[in-house]
């Protein structure tokens, strides 16, 4: 590979160039700013390279979908083109979009999550193409435009679109190094499905005096989110335990060993203890097995300076329940409704803002193990892996549903600031995956494993 490493090292400026002008590109599917400009630039890009590229419309913005390649193994690539809002942008030391470098890092919103991750991808497969010849596997791409607004329309796409899918194993958008400078590799999210519970008990609020003989609409919420959930914190939804599925012994014996800095997650958060007591190993456990349930904000009546006396006639929570295999998300909104009802609180709407599946693969899948030989190559260590990310993501509907096993390996490292100000990505860690990818495509094309 020391031809495709020389590349590599002699492209650098250029390679950073593109990066940048990359990251330059507002494209906030939130706010729908500079969307169809960075779907026309993620085409380009792959087309630089040799994809075969198009843009395949939904019931929101657009996949762009390349393929490139032909052997026995196909290897399918996850992103996306969207970025979280850069807001407050007071707090960026260098403007979102005006990619800026300092002390090796480079400063951009989506440098880390996810554009950064593409382009070391492309730039390592033109290295392979110039150096080792045509690819050695079939790529399939799919680099989506919602992502950071909950796939709204991946699953319909994925449904849709499953025979030109199909895959060996997919490579999929986050990752990259841990606390501890372990490359870590992920094997799944966590699901979410995310509710509004609605209240409205007055057509016009009240002076409070009336409050002797009319509803209540906040009391009357705050009485039903309280039973879903105990003073210990234990979820107490109706029949939601018997569907959380516990970890295995093998998922637990990989969480074990995964690096879990208390003192400085404590510091970080300005909390003692952990929730309920537990101790720092049930809380590493926690984060990737224990379905939560979180009250994510909560709106009703009068919230400004001082007083005013008066009945809200409406009351509003938002809701998300993070969800471990076996709970999905329409069997919780299922067990949710009947909850209320039979609590009287059948007027209460509950209205469904997203929802995502949790998603698993096995250590033993053959991309987990490619990526193992790569990054044990590339990185001179064992990598770490990780059974679980505790965040979601569309890995059920692209992979687990289509029966492809799916590795998570990316350019960040936790200060990467991902969704926050100051977003940024080390661009030594960016060097060093471009040579991880080519040896993810060497290792995933061998058929002697
Ligand atoms: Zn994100």
């Amino acid at each position: 590979m020391d031809t495709f490493y020389a590349h590599l090292d002699a492209n650098r400026d250029r390679f950073l160039d593109e990066l940048k002008r990359y990251c330059a590109q507002p494209s906030v599917a939130a706010q729908n700013l500079g969307m169809t400009e960075m779907a026309e630039l993620v085409k380009e890009r792959l087309e630089a390279r040799g994809f075969s590229v198009r843009l395949i419309p939904t019931a929101g913005h657009p996949v762009v979908y390349g393929e490139l390649g032909e052997g026995p193994r196909t290897l399918l690539i996850y992103d996306h083109y969207d970025v979280q809002p850069p807001e407050p942008l007071e707090l960026w030391d260098s403007p979102p979009f005006t990619p800026t470098i300092r002390d090796g890092k480079l400063f951009a919103r989506g440098a880390a999550d996810n554009k950064g991750d593409q382009l070391c991808r492309m730039q390592a497969i033109e290295a392979w193409l110039a150096t080792q010849g045509p690819l050695p596997l079939k790529i399939k791409w799919v680099i989506e435009g919602e992502e950071e607004i909950g796939s709204p329309n991946l699953e319909a796409f994925a449904h849709e679109h499953a025979e030109m899918l199909r895959a060996d194993g997919c490579l999929w958008e986050f990752g990259g190094k841990n606390e501890h400078e372990q490359f870590t590799l992920t094997l799944g999210v966590k699901g979410i499905a995310y509710f509004e519970l609605r209240l409205k008990e007055m057509e016009v609020d009240a002076h409070s005096a009336y409050a002797a003989f009319l509803p209540n609409a906040p009391w009357r919420l705050l009485w039903a989110l309280s039973s879903l959930r105990a003073p210990d914190g234990r979820i107490t939804l109706d029949d939601y335990w018997p569907h959380v599925a516990p970890p295995s012994a093998e998922d637990l014996a990989l969480v074990d060993v995964l690096p879990f800095d208390a003192e400085k997650i404590k510091a970080n958060f300005g909390v003692r203890e952990w929730l309920f007591g537990m101790d720092d190993r049930t809380a590493n456990r926690a984060l990737r097995f224990a379905p939560t349930l979180t009250i994510c904000g909560l709106e009703a009546g009068y919230t400004g300076a001082g007083t005013k006396t008066v009945l809200p006639k409406e009351a509003r929570a938002k809701l998300d329940f993070r969800l471990v295999p076996n709970l999905t998300p329409d069997l919780v909104y299922d067990l949710l409704r009947r909850h209320l009802d039979r609590r009287g609180f059948d007027d209460i709407e509950i209205v469904r803002l997203s929802a995502e599946h949790a998603a698993r693969t096995s250590p033993s899948a053959e991309i987990v193990q490619a990526a193992l030989r790569a990054a044990r190559t590339v990185y001179g260590h064992e990598p770490v892996l990780d059974p679980t990310s505790g965040g979601s993501g569309p890995m059920y509907s692209l992979c687990d549903r289509l029966s492809i096993p799916a590795v998570s390996a990316g350019v960040g490292y936790p200060g990467s600031r991902a969704h926050a100000p100051n977003e940024h990505i080390r661009l030594d860690d960016y060097w060093q995956c471009q040579r991880f990818i080519g040896h993810l495509i060497r290792e995933f094309a061998r058929q002697d494993f």
